[in-house]
């Protein structure tokens, strides 16, 4: 007979504390599980996009939970929101003159990291001529490698791909440092000799907050941590349907949801583990990653023992519900020890089925993985035919609790013996990350 979670959680519970503590506290409940991702997905969160109210309330949410559940704040913060600052930059204008003769507005393209810059030094300039016959694709991610002020002559014969390229960098970006050393500047000429030179380009620059929520359980071991982690952002309101709010109930408020479930779970089994649990909800995910980019600055990645990143498990995977795949499988022992952990139970573990798709670079956990951290997702999505994913039908009403609720209780079983110290995951090796 397969052991059921809740007899597994149990003993996972007793080790840490009494019997009571197991029959009453220490539980992943699925009415608490229901109220919360509820919560995350209301039309009232406004799909918490970066910097709008909704994902304000989003993170009020979350810390006031984490509050409750009694986590403690990180080294060096006073409370559970780990903030920092954005850089919004818009393109003012971009003016350029070669050899005396001043280009069209239509045929430049301005591309700095910050609020203003000059290039008017032809012998200090990287100057990259793209001919009729090169390919200005390749040529491009050259460019952009290079170091300093860089100026692009691209031939007329690449009008269209250049307009395209006009689009896209006209539109506002967001970095998280300012870069004043290094621009580059496209400009769509047939002249392929510089003797002279006049640049400038102007941006606006607006400052921004943004903030992860983070809190943590300390351990005998304070150095070394088990991370629990989901991205708290979305999409927020776009396009002109019936329903424009993008709730993003199963990306990623189920795994937010998870993040805070398992918090209180650890948190009520009442013991001090033996090494810290540390529970951190992203912003900016589907922005560009900002929030985890932030998050790993932070602190020494050598101390991270493994990090569950939990990403779409709302909805039953394609070997059924008890089931989650893992990303990167074979980067680390990670996945192994978590099959390992629920062996005998109905909960299953494998790796990622969707290798084409590139999922283990599309998730917070890649930016850890780059520094050698066992840094996996997990998630039960069948994200080739999720006909909900990235749309605004992903609504808690879509949702399977039963199957997230198990989920939950799992990723808690699975990570009982890393938060021991009886396990301990094979780091990643970053020349396997790209
Ligand atoms: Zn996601």
């Amino acid at each position: 007979m397969k052991k059921s979670f809740r007899f597994l959680l149990c003993l996972v519970a007793l080790s840490y504390s009494t019997l009571a503590s197991c029959q009453k506290q220490a539980v992943i409940d699925q009415a608490e599980v229901t109220r919360i991702i509820t919560t995350l997905a209301s039309d009232e969160m406004e799909g918490r996009m970066i910097y709008t109210p909704g994902i304000e309330k989003a993170s009020a949410f979350i810390e006031s939970e984490f509050e409750k559940i009694g986590l403690e704040h990180l080294e060096g913060l006073n409370s559970y929101r780990q903030e920092f600052n954005m850089y919004s930059l818009t393109n003012e204008s971009t003016s350029v003159s070669i050899n005396g003769e001043s280009i069209k507005g239509e045929n430049v393209i301005g591309m700095i990291n910050s609020e203003s810059m000059t290039i008017d030094d032809v012998a200090s300039t990287n100057i990259i001529v793209v001919g009729e016959g090169d390919n200005m694709q390749a040529k491009f991610g050259q460019a952009r490698n290079m170091k300093g002020k860089t100026l692009m002559l691209v031939n007329n014969a690449h009008g269209s791909l250049f307009r395209r390229f006009r689009g896209f960098f006209s539109r506002p970006s967001s970095v998280m440092e300012l870069d004043e050393a290094n621009g580059m500047v496209m400009v769509l000429t047939d002249v392929s000799e510089v003797k002279s030179l006049k640049v400038e380009v102007k941006n606006t620059l607006e400052t921004k907050r943004l903030n992860n929520v983070a809190g943590q359980i300390t351990g005998n071991r304070p150095n070394e941590i088990v991370l629990f982690s989901a991205h708290y952002d979305h999409l927020g309101i776009r396009g002109d349907g019936e329903d424009k709010i993008y709730n993003g109930a199963n990306d990623d408020a189920s795994g937010t949801t998870a993040v805070m479930t398992l918090a209180k779970y650890f948190k009520d089994t009442g013991k001090k583990p033996e090494r810290t649990i540390m529970f951190v909800a992203f912003t900016a995910e589907e922005s560009g990653g900002f929030g985890s980019r932030y998050f790993s600055q932070k602190l020494n990645p050598d101390e991270i023992v493994a990090m569950f990143n939990i990403e779409m498990i709302g909805t039953a995977a394609k070997e059924g519900t008890n089931s989650a795949w893992i990303t990167g499988f074979d980067k680390s022992n990670f996945g192994e020890l978590l099959q390992k952990a629920v062996e005998g139970t109905e909960y299953k573990f494998y790796a990622d089925p969707y290798p084409i798709q590139n999922l283990f670079y599309r998730s917070d956990n890649a930016t850890l993985a780059r520094l050698g951290v066992p840094a996996h997702s997990i998630s039960t999505t069948q994200i080739d035919v999720d006909p909900y994913y990235h749309q605004a039908s992903d609504e808690v009403s879509t949702i399977d609790l039963d199957h997230m609720t198990n989920t939950i209780r799992a990723l808690a079983a699975a990570a009982v013996r890393m938060i021991s110290g009886q396990d301990t995951p094979t780091r990643v090796d970053p020349a396997n990350v790209r």
